[in-house]
């Protein structure tokens, strides 16, 4: 049975959230709302991050008259407080001068306390723009630590295009445990979240502003990680508000930039590194993928996208650079079959160059303070 997003919107007609009488779709206050085609309900509510307490029974609340709507199989309703294109400010809070101002670092003190606990350290891997290869090395680089020993989570935050299921070979749901909360999934040793499993994949394009940040938000503190040395997050490619919010919103250690060899890519990379930098997350390093082309027949390396390029920018940027990944028939039908190289081949030369710079990464993090709280913006 087809629900309607009016069935929804008068659901949420019954909530009264201001002390006058004004319901939530009439307060200005409420996203989008999305029904995707397993008729799952998705929806946040605006607030000042002050109003949050009053706010946690409005949320429940609202959840629990939309649950009631018939057909409706799950609500997933959150609270934020970053504004996005389809979330207006309440109209009381909306600032006198009218369209928004850019965003600013260190307006507001760090937040304090906002670590996932049992994760020690969250690891940002992000590239400048799509296609150089992030969500791959991400998956290789979860394995590479993991094959030390470690304790390790891939948390897919690319909710425009989600790849860890694909990558993985994972497919069907994860469980709920309790409440809300989600059971990750494995693979290879890995824990791994991603709205992939959560949604079809083209109700993923539908996802804007606060509901990407709600809904990555949710796939951090809402999953039963238990206890891991790193959480590896695959970023959404951009350094756009999106990607900035993200950055700030979450508590990361520190940040790995994914890059190919050429100039226009390297652009990218140097804004993604400007991009961490504004928001006082560490750079951990620079990787440069596709960095030589390995001839499936020969074996012969050649630098057609130029080389060295990566390695030289990390230098000017005074960043580490942790290596290059050449490009090879492996990588790319490993990747692409859910069969990720570290994993099927450990011993292989591909997953030595991803092991290599793991032990890189590993050895700057475990340098790095734990749990580092991430500043806050405020984008108003
Ligand atoms: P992004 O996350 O940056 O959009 P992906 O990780 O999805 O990029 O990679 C894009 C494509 O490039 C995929 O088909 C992947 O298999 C391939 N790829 C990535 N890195 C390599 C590599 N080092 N060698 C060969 N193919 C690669």
């Amino acid at each position: 049975m087809a629900i309607t997003r009016d069935d929804v919107l008068n659901a949420l007609a019954t909530v009264t959230v201001e002390s006058g009488g004004a319901t939530l779709p009439e307060s200005g206050r409420l996203s989008q709302v999305v029904i995707d085609p397993g008729n799952r309900v998705m929806f946040s509510i605006s607030i000042d991050p002050s109003e949050a307490e009053r706010f946690e029974p409005i949320r429940c609340e609202a959840e629990e008259r939309v649950r009631a709507v018939p057909g409706v199989a799950s609500v997933l309703a959150s609270l934020t407080s970053e504004r996005g294109p389809n979330t207006p400010p309440p109209a009381a809070r909306r600032p006198p001068g009218g369209p928004s101002a850019p965003a600013s670092a260190g307006a507001v003190p760090p937040r304090q306390g906002n670590a996932l606990p049992g994760v020690r350290h969250i690891v940002a891997v992000a590239s400048g723009k799509g296609g150089v290869g992030k969500s791959t090395t991400a998956c290789n680089l979860a394995l590479a630590l993991r094959a030390q020993g470690l304790r390790v989570g891939l948390l897919d935050a690319d909710i425009y295009g989600p790849s860890v299921p694909k990558l993985l070979g994972l497919s069907g749901k994860p469980r709920v445990i309790e409440g809300r909360v989600l059971e990750p999934m494995q693979a290879f040793g890995l824990k791994a979240m991603s709205i992939g499993f959560l949604i079809e994949p083209e109700s993923a394009m539908i996802w804007r502003g606060p509901m990407v940040q709600s809904a990555i938000t949710q796939m951090l503190r809402e999953v039963a990680w238990g206890e891991l040395d790193v959480l590896i997050v695959d970023m959404p490619p951009g350094t756009g508000d999106a990607q900035l919010t993200m950055a700030q919103a979450t508590p990361l250690s520190g940040a790995v930039i994914v890059s190919t060899p050429q100039d226009l890519a390297l652009i990218d990379a140097r804004r993604g590194v400007t991009m961490f930098r504004k928001v006082s997350v560490p750079i951990l390093g620079v990787i440069e993928n596709m960095a030589t082309f390995v001839c499936p027949h020969c074996g012969t390396a050649s630098a057609i996208f130029g080389h060295g390029g990566a390695r030289q920018e990390a230098e000017r940027l005074e960043v580490p650079f942790l290596g290059e990944i050449p490009l090879t028939m492996a990588i790319r039908e490993t990747s692409d079959a859910g069969r990720p190289v570290v994993a099927t081949d450990p011993d292989g030369p591909q997953a030595t160059v991803y092991r290599t710079i793991a032990d890189k990464l590993w050895a700057n993090l475990s340098g790095a303070p734990a749990g580092r709280a991430a500043p806050r913006i405020v984008i108003e």
